[in-house]
């Protein structure tokens, strides 16, 4: 049965933003000052900031604690599932092509709702840690096997645990935000390193998640609960500079081969739009540690693909096709096993999963696992090569769940690489 579910707005069937989506954002619009929070639908955008002025949430609440006044969705992140469920009831009612609350007030429709196009896209939190895992198989074993051979590929403890390192939140950025080539120290084999402009830029296809309220230090967040703590996902991209990670990462992992930029989705998708697309966990051997089981069904069937565009070369081709229920942990076993040892994590810390690799060449989720290591470069359409990026190349991954007629998406992650600067070549 198609879902009947329809708003008195068109939306397109391949449109990212149905009423069955409802995506929360953070946007300046022309002639205001201050960023607003609104919700995406079709090629419109339901201001919320301006809703809730005019008192269009009904629940008591979220009267007293006004969440979209906020110049971001922390504070709405913090109130939890009731109160998320309560606003996304509230937008579908309103919204709903059978109501005429607002499809027949032109005054107010006016001032709630404008065109997507003019919003100028902002951060969707404020983070304040960003943990970066490493949960897709498919992925570890491809660059274990790259860097240690097929028999030692995965390392003794990645069964057993979400392995994963903390990022830096300071240089995490919005889709469209220019990404400049990173320099650092770089190391020839019998050579002393220099320091110089990454050679080897790379992109890594990612789904991550926003924490919604969080825990105190000391308390652990239960599997059981985990999936109330989370508020909704965005696309990843967490740009790599390979050359720098390889000289850099012994002992303590990656750093300045990471933390230079990472590109995240400006709309997060709630996990209640996300029901629908939920599937089976991937089989675990061995059995998982009690406390990362009893998660059922939290991998998501979302279709992801990368795109590559080239500076003035009119190129733009799929070079990555992916899905996100290719991954080994959960969202649940992830913030389960983050907090198992009572770290608190907060509104609005980003979870991302690490690269999501499937078992298809087509469907490896960088390029170091696309061209293994350089050493089989990808053919573009207009006759060139790429082993890593290139100044210029944007990058666009996208994702979406296929639903029956409809499609709840995440729109895009979009950077493109800018030279780093000659003086920096010192
Ligand atoms: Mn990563």
């Amino acid at each position: 049965m198609p879902d009947t579910l329809s708003s008195f707005i068109d939306v397109a069937p391949d449109s990212d933003f149905p009423i069955q989506n409802l995506p929360f954002g953070v946007f300046s619009r022309p002639g205001s000052s201050r960023p607003h929070i609104g919700v995406a639908i079709g090629d419109f955008v339901f201001d919320c900031s301006v809703a809730e002025d005019l008192n269009l949430f009904t629940d008591e609440s979220l009267r007293s604690s006004r969440p979209f006044s906020d110049t971001a969705l922390n504070t709405f992140m913090s109130l939890g599932k009731d109160s998320w469920r309560s606003v996304r009831a509230r937008l579908t009612d309103l919204l709903n092509a059978d109501n005429p609350e607002l499809r027949d007030n032109a005054e107010v429709r006016s001032r709630v709702l404008f065109k997507r196009s003019d919003a100028r896209m902002q951060l969707p939190a404020r983070v304040g840690d960003y943990t970066d895992f490493y949960s897709s198989i498919q992925h570890a074993t491809n660059v274990g096997t790259m860097f240690r051979g097929k028999e030692n590929a995965l390392m003794e403890n990645w069964l057993y645990l979400p392995v994963g390192y903390h990022g830096r939140s300071s240089s995490i950025v919005v889709s469209g935000t220019p990404v400049t080539r990173p320099c650092g120290q770089l190391k020839a084999e019998d050579k002393p390193p220099v320091k110089a402009p990454s050679k080897l830029l790379d992109i890594e296809l990612e789904m991550g998640f926003f924490v919604g309220p969080g825990n105190n230090l000391g308390d652990p967040i239960d599997i059981a609960n985990a999936a109330d703590h989370i508020f909704g996902m965005v696309l990843v991209n967490d740009w790599s500079a390979r050359d720098i990670q390889k000289w850099e990462y012994v002992p303590l992992g990656p750093f300045l081969g990471k933390n230079f930029a990472t590109t995240v989705s400006p709309w997060v998708v709630m996990m209640d739009a996300l029901e629908p697309f939920r599937t089976k966990n991937q089989e675990q051997v061995p059995e998982p540690l009690p406390y990362l089981q009893g998660a059922d069904k939290r991998l998501y069937d979302i279709n992801l693909s990368v795109t590559i565009s080239t500076r003035g070369g009119g190129v733009r081709d799929t070079i990555i096709e992916s899905n996100a229920r290719h991954l080994y942990w959960n969202v649940c076993q992830q913030l389960a096993h983050h907090t198992v040892n009572g770290c608190n994590v907060r509104p609005g810390d980003l979870m991302a999963s690490g690269t999501i690799s499937g078992p298809e060449e087509k469907s490896f989720g960088s390029l170091l696992e696309r061209t293994w290591r350089g050493t089989k470069p990808l053919q573009l359409s207009n006759g060139d090569e790429r082993k890593f990026l290139q100044d210029g190349d944007s990058i666009e991954m996208s994702g979406y769940c296929q639903g029956d007629g409809y499609r709840v998406g995440f729109g895009v992650a979009e950077g493109t690489i800018v030279p780093a600067e000659i003086r920096d070549r010192r």
